[in-house]
């Protein structure tokens, strides 16, 4: 792209020939079948040394329109603006780091002086166009751009909109940020459903809380993990509309709550949330190619909480949901792993999903190796059944919902029924 040569100036190109050859370990579970990835590197420190880039937050002013960008508010992401000429406008979006996965990840507002139409560029550094604009007024009820107002250009992708002194949120998805973390998981403590705590904090000193659900006596475990990538919030909707159903007032949850001990931990990237990250911590870091090396704060945290939780407890880890967000609906599941043998817990949830909703959600299982995604690791360090949930990016609310409800109500029949309430925990 044209405006690659401008990032010399903001990466340190020595060390970034450096990470170089561990380009295939960022490959995304956003494009790439995970069976064709590379496994994590054996030194992984060295994948660090690409230096990430933070956005400047900044106000973008042009007198000649009367015209201001602003990436001055959380989950934006904007790296410049230029005028074109009268009312024409081109934004460029850059990733935190390269090489990275292309989810290319943008929020800004935009607002003029009196109302006019403008026509806006997406300018992307290093990937493509992925995610349709979202617009909002208040930043609250948001709508996707129309067909006519957002179309493929000969120069990139472009969007036409009225803008007026109230600013206009511009966004890949409606953002679920830090607040809206805070107001879900105060509503269930409020509830009197759910615990809250800290286990650690992120590289950037943000508290990472954890919601624990159930019997805190309980020896069965079902741990919920989320937001490991910044861009994937109908993946933080699925988790929330799955956790919600765990906590409902309903004869199964309250059962299985009885039983079992609900570890969530919905938001393990919020330094990346905030920042508007494509894929990265603050760090640049993939958090999912981190579960063995363990070289950031968010990883460690979980890591040392199922060491306090599982290990000195002498709990079980009975099952392992990583929620995400890509193309489509996918489950990323382990080769090897006993569960998803018929019979096993993890063949009778798929097969339950899958019964359900015909043809909507593959699965695709590959080796757990000495990959660095979260649930190759906990299935290597437990034996547990663990997936990764990829909710697709299109889905619609209601249908996310839906679907999120559909598959906690399964794993809770499953676990229960895989688990006598009297007796030892069943093989998996
Ligand atoms: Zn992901």
């Amino acid at each position: 792209m044209q405006m690659g040569k401008q990032r010399a100036g903001r990466i340190e190109w020595r060390r970034l020939l450096l990470a170089l050859p561990f380009a295939a370990v960022l490959a995304a579970c956003s494009t790439v079948p995970e069976a064709t990835r590379a496994p994590a590197p054996a030194t992984p420190s060295e994948a660090a040394t690409a230096t990430a880039h933070v956005q400047q937050r900044r106000d973008w002013h042009f007198a000649a329109d009367g015209v201001t960008f602003s990436n001055r508010l959380e989950s934006a992401r904007l790296n410049d603006v230029r005028r074109l000429g009268a009312g024409d406008y081109a934004v460029t979006i850059a990733p935190e780091i390269v090489p990275i996965n292309p989810s290319p990840w943008y929020g800004f507002t935009v607002s003029a002086e009196a109302e006019r139409p403008l026509r806006i560029e997406f300018r992307y550094r290093d990937g493509k166009a992925r995610y349709w604009p979202k617009l909002s007024r208040d930043g609250k009820r948001w709508h996707a751009a129309t067909p006519e107002q957002f179309a493929e250009g000969e120069q990139g992708t472009a969007l036409t909109v009225d803008a007026g002194p109230q600013p206009l949120h511009v966004f890949a998805q409606p953002p679920i940020g830090i607040g809206a973390f805070a107001d879900w998981g105060n509503a269930l403590v409020e509830r009197g459903v759910a615990r809250r705590s800290v286990i650690g904090e992120s590289e950037r000193d943000r508290p990472l809380h954890m919601l624990a659900l159930g019997n805190p006596d309980a020896r069965e475990v079902l741990l919920v993990l989320g937001r490991q990538h910044p861009p994937e919030t109908t993946g933080t909707q699925a988790l929330m509309g799955f956790v919600d159903e765990l906590a409902a007032d309903s004869p199964l949850a309250r059962d299985f709550r009885e039983r079992t001990l609900v570890i969530v931990v919905p938001l393990l990237n919020p330094d990346g949330v905030v920042e508007g990250n494509w894929r990265g911590n603050i760090n640049g870091q993939d958090l999912n190619r981190d579960w063995g090396p363990f070289t950031q704060s968010e990883t460690r945290a979980v890591r040392d909480l199922l060491e306090r939780e599982l290990d000195d407890k002498g709990r079980r880890l009975a099952f392992a949901i990583d929620f995400h967000s890509t193309w489509s609906d996918v489950f990323y599941t382990v080769e090897e792993a006993p569960s998803r043998r018929p019979g096993g817990v993890l063949r009778r949830w798929i097969d339950d999903m899958q019964q359900r909703y015909p043809g909507r959600i593959r699965e695709s299982a590959s080796p757990s190796g000495n990959s660095a995604v979260f649930k190759n690791w906990a299935f290597r360090q437990y034996r547990a059944p663990t997936v990764t949930y990829e909710v697709g990016d299109k889905t619609g609310s209601e249908q996310l919902h839906e679907l999120a409800t559909f598959a906690a109500d399964s794993v809770m029949r499953i676990l229960l029924d895989a688990t006598p309430p009297t007796g030892p925990a069943g093989a998996p």
